[in-house]
């Protein structure tokens, strides 16, 4: 089985663009989707709006269309199958949906390469219009975590993860890599011998840099899919090689830190 697990967020992460605004957008609905934001979870106005759409007469067709002409890094799709090759156990958890997922990913190729995916459900109806749904259905209960939006906190989604590798003899490695404020409750997660890849300048990095220490997970950030593929490679060959020197962790560990605190006055006035 494999000894190492690595976790990716989709939007932003394995993809450049945000899923649901590229497609928002690219069907020309934005301004809808403004003036509807403050009403709704994003969740629930992202099923609205295939409803919209689909009033309009934009079909499933030209939703997997723009889908398709996603941008994603060039180094991103290499990496992803070099990680696989490696015998990492993939997957993704991520608050788009299951459609736009397997929409792309198999578009890409990449379809196979992981083992689960977690994220909203959502499937074609008999009319041929999206429906998409919470992970979590927060209609009849809270997930109960603060940090997170209603319908999927995604430390719940690691937790279960961790608890049902655990059950497995060999001690399993994580590696995390998002960008968002989604990301940062799994990140805290995270154990001692794990690493956290966050986006930099992104909200998951601000987060981290604003108190590093609450992070347990070694923390490793990255600027761009070239970045992605040397820090993700680079972590898996170090974990498989069971290099035990503390000097290239502790090296990264304070580099980063050091990073961060240069980082911190400056994302201070974004955050107020
Ligand atoms: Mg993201
Ligand atoms: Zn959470």
């Amino acid at each position: 089985m494999a000894r190492i697990v690595v976790v990716f967020d989709f939007d932003k992460t394995i993809i450049d663009c945000d899923s649901d605004n590229w497609v928002i957008d690219e069907l020309g609905a934005t301004d809808m989707f403004n003036e509807l934001l403050p009403t709704m979870p994003w969740n629930s106005l992202m099923d609205r709006m295939m409803k919209e759409l689909h009033d309009q007469g934009k079909t499933i067709e030209d939703v997997e269309e723009v889908l398709k002409r996603t941008s994603i890094h060039p180094r991103v799709v290499p990496a992803i199958k070099a990680a696989h090759a490696l015998g990492c156990d993939l997957r993704i958890v991520s608050d788009a949906n299951l459609f736009f997922i397997e929409t792309i990913l198999k578009h890409l190729g990449l379809r196979d390469y992981f083992s689960e995916i977690n994220t909203n459900p959502s499937f074609v109806d008999e009319e041929g219009r999206l429906r998409i749904f919470p992970y979590h259905d927060f209609h009849k209960s809270s997930h109960g975590c603060s940090l997170c939006p209603p319908n999927m906190c995604k430390g719940v989604i690691i937790k279960r993860i961790q608890a049902s590798v655990t059950e497995e003899e060999e001690e399993k490695k994580f590696i995390y890599l998002g960008d968002g404020s989604g990301d940062y409750c799994p990140s805290l997660k995270l154990r001692d011998g794990d690493y956290v890849m966050p986006r930099k300048n992104f909200p998951l990095w601000d987060l981290i840099c604003k108190n590093p220490l609450l992070i347990k997970a070694e923390i490793h950030e990255w600027i761009d899919g070239e970045d992605l593929e040397r820090i993700l490679l680079g972590l898996i060959s170090k974990i498989s090689l069971g290099e035990n020197s503390h000097f290239f962790s502790a090296d990264c560990k304070l580099q980063t830190i050091s990073v961060s605190a240069q980082a911190l006055p400056k994302a201070l006035p974004v955050q107020q």
